[in-house]
């Protein structure tokens, strides 16, 4: 019998990166590969207590966490990212070097912000494929900023992907690997492979609700809101009288203490017309018929995973590929609201009305187009799926 390619799957430990890679991971799987998942020792409990991520992948699959490191949680404090990225070099290093040496690997595929898989995979001389978790447009605004408002090509134009191909010859754009995992499973979801325990409790008062009435508020698994942004966005959400459905995880309000009052008019209008959740299965929650719109920080994969639904989006970035998701979101794709920076109750009340009600047509005429355009995609013959293809090809041609 042939040897099965085996593949290490090194993603950043970070909710939308373990997310996504986990999914490229049970693709390969269903592909007949060999698959080592790398997490950090905090990813790999997690991962065991909120999924079933060993029962979906059987034999041929290993989760494998790094002898020790600092939490995810250091994330949201100062130096944090850098800390964790000192961790990760010191013991992530001396680690692969190791696990190569006693066990045959075909390639490394390493997330797009762990240079220092690359350095590894260098020395000892293995494929590596980098997986960006970002979007195209995002990485190369951040690859040539510098170099682009000199020569003045701010906004950008043209074909993206070309241009990065002038640095990275060899780019598989796959996009989106849920969207490919439900058309390969034939699901309506996929399993969210989420770090933290999911809430379901919202789904009996969704499905109460009447086709596209609720907006689904989410900032995702980072980003913070100060006391002053959650009251203008919850004052926001009441006055516009619509119905929402917004997580609201333990972490996401910095300086929040028990005893801060809540003002007696928002919690008798989320009585009436909300619902507040901790942690959802985003992905099931934006695929249900009661949902007509999305309030979101735009993180790539919250931006995919609307597209793929065609939920219309209220986007309100806050860092790293954010804004540049929300503009196309806002003024290339035109599904939705690039609302910036703004926070302003009376702003976020009229976008919530605009999307929901008085634009919701035009809105919802191009949401679509761009979910039937990503189902074409994924599926046999569509540009996604040849990539994907590809890509399995070429790193079965990789076996020694
Ligand atoms: N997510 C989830 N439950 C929630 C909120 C978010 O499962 O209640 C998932 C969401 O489906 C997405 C990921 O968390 O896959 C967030 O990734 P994204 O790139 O959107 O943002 P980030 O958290 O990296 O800022």
């Amino acid at each position: 019998m042939d040897p099965l390619p085996h593949v290490i799957i090194f993603p950043f430990p970070a909710q939308g990166h373990v997310n996504s890679m986990l999914k490229l991971a049970q693709l390969l799987s269903l592909s007949n590969f060999d698959i080592t998942f790398l997490v950090t020792l905090d990813t790999h409990d997690h991962l065991l207590n909120h999924t079933d991520v060993i029962s979906r992948f059987g034999s041929g699959f290993l989760l494998q966490a790094l002898p020790h490191g600092i939490s995810m949680d250091v994330m949201n404090t100062r130096d944090g990212i850098s800390m964790l990225y000192d961790s990760l070099n010191k013991i992530a290093k001396p680690f692969l070097r190791e696990f190569i040496t006693y066990s045959p690997v075909t390639c490394l595929i390493a997330d797009g912000l762990l240079s220092l898989a690359g350095d590894v995979a260098k020395e000892i001389n293995l494929p590596i494929i980098y997986f960006r978790t970002a979007s195209a447009s995002s990485f190369w605004s951040y690859f040539c900023m510098p170099d682009l408002i000199q020569v003045g090509e701010l906004p950008l134009k043209g074909p993206i992907l070309s241009q990065i191909r002038t640095v990275c010859p060899n780019v598989y754009t796959i996009g989106a690997v849920h969207a490919h995992l439900k058309a390969k499973l034939a699901t309506k979801s996929t399993s969210s492979n989420s770090l933290w325990q999911e809430d379901e409790s919202w789904m009996s008062w969704l499905d109460t609700q009447p086709p596209k009435s609720v907006i689904y508020v989410s900032f995702g698994s980072v980003a913070g809101l100060t006391k002053e942004e959650l009251l203008e966005f919850w004052y926001g959400l009441v006055n516009s009288e619509q119905k929402f459905l917004w997580v609201m995880r333990p972490d996401l309000i910095i300086g929040r203490e028990k005893k801060d009052e809540i003002p007696v008019e928002l919690e008798q209008g989320t009585k009436a017309r909300g619902y507040m959740a901790d942690w959802v299965p985003q992905e099931k929650v934006l695929a249900h018929r009661a949902i007509g719109g999305f309030l979101t920080h735009s993180g790539w994969n919250s931006t995919l995973e609307s597209i793929v639904e065609g939920v219309p989006m209220i986007c309100w970035p806050r860092f790293a590929d954010q804004q540049v998701n929300s503009r196309f979101v806002g003024e290339v794709w035109k599904m939705g609201l690039d609302i910036k920076d703004t926070c302003d109750r009376d702003i976020i009340a009229k976008s919530i009305r605009d999307l929901m009600e008085k634009r919701n047509g035009e809105f919802s005429q191009r949401t679509e187009h761009m979910a039937s355009l990503a189902k074409k995609a994924v599926n046999e013959g569509g540009s996604s799926y040849i990539n994907l293809d590809r890509l399995i090809q070429d790193i079965r041609s990789m076996i020694p």
